[in-house]
């Protein structure tokens, strides 16, 4: 492998059901920063069936070509076909950088492709730098997130890291930007194919997607039980918000895990977020410390949940919910 034959910086582009999925926005935006960086191209890979019209959504986001394969193979996402489709991209293309999103898909997918390519992967960073060498820095959190680890690929193209959704700001969409939309035919060795789709089965739950609510009333130990939480949906009521929470009330099965924030749960950045007996572990803030405005309530003044709050309340959040929800109705009333 010769590293000076690789060049650009390529995204998967995932999409579902023809939705482009909101990282690939994300990702894109943070590989336009970096290409600019080191004069170099961004490259969308969009995987599908039918799906040649959101090409220019990517662009718009930041992409300089975008690489299209329309073909009945990779309707669905099965593991092998976009495998095969996209180690056939990287082998003949040579990028110097892969990024995907660290959803379902891109955990299945990164992992398989950076085994085939031998090139290693770092999943889940929360940051991504060119270094003065011009490798990659990939920052993550190691050591159950005690420590921030940058790792290095010094040896080895691609360069390939997931990143989950949220943790990159989305660039504004500029439709008048200009790129390339190269559809490409993958030569799938179907004698691989061991998968089969018989059937697909949503869920029929409707599972709300914190990362997208622009107020979240977030709890934790502190609510202690169901009757708590209904104290913190109240308020989530009146002020059009969301209820999240920390691992630990996950973990006490009080709420579902698709409301779980942190670095095992979901990455947010709302407008507003209120922290209630949240203790503000590290693994809770390396989730929600870029909101844009932070409020906690916690009974102990010394919580380091203070240390990244814009407003904080010392009090029990049993006084406080229902008299501040009361207030809020009183006053739309
Ligand atoms: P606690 O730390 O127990 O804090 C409860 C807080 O409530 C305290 O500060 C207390 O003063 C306050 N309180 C109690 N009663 C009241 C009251 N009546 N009114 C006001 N305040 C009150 N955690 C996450 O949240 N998300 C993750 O994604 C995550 N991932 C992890 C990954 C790993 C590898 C590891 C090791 C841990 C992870 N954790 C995660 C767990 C994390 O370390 C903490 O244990 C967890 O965040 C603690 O949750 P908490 O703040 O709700 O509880």
């Amino acid at each position: 492998m010769n590293k000076a034959d690789y060049k650009g910086i390529m995204v998967f582009a995932e999409q579902r059901d023809g939705v482009v999925q909101n990282v690939a926005f994300e990702l894109i935006s943070k590989a336009r920063e970096l290409a600019d960086s080191i004069n170099e191209q961004v490259t969308a890979v969009l995987l599908g069936e039918g799906i040649k019209g959101l090409a220019n959504d990517l662009i718009a986001y930041g992409a300089d070509k975008v690489l299209v394969a329309d073909c009945p193979e990779l309707k669905d996402y099965i593991t092998e076909p976009y495998a095969q489709a996209i180690y056939h991209l990287i082998t003949e293309r040579k990028p110097e950088i892969v990024l995907v999103g660290a959803t379902t898909i891109g955990r299945d997918l990164g992992p398989r492709l950076s085994a085939r390519l031998v090139c290693g992967l770092t999943a889940d960073c929360t940051s991504l730098e060119i270094g003065e060498d011009r490798n990659l820095q990939m920052t993550r959190p190691a050591f159950g997130g005690n420590l921030m680890a940058t790792i290095v690929s010094k040896e080895h193209r691609p360069q390939m890291s997931t990143v989950r959704p949220g943790v990159m700001r989305m660039a504004a969409k500029d439709t008048n930007r200009k790129g390339e939309v190269e559809e490409v035919t993958i030569p799938f060795d179907k004698s691989k194919f061991a998968v089969k789709l018989v059937k697909k089965e949503i869920e029929a739950k409707n599972k709300v997607d914190i990362t997208e609510a622009n107020v979240l009333i977030s709890g934790g130990r502190g609510v202690g039980s169901k009757d708590g939480f209904e104290k913190l949906e109240a308020l989530a009521l009146c002020m059009d918000a969301e209820v999240s929470s920390s691992r630990a009330m996950v973990d006490a099965g009080l709420i579902g895990h698709e409301r779980q924030v942190g670095q095992t749960g979901k990455t947010v950045r709302p407008d507003i977020y209120m922290a209630c007996g949240i203790s503000g572990a590290i693994q809770h803030l390396a989730g929600m410390e870029d909101s844009d405005y932070i409020i906690a309530i916690n009974k102990d003044k010394y919580a380091p949940i203070f240390q990244v709050a814009d407003l904080g309340l010392v009090g029990d959040l049993h006084k406080i919910l229902p008299l501040l929800t009361a207030k809020i109705q009183k006053a739309q009333a």
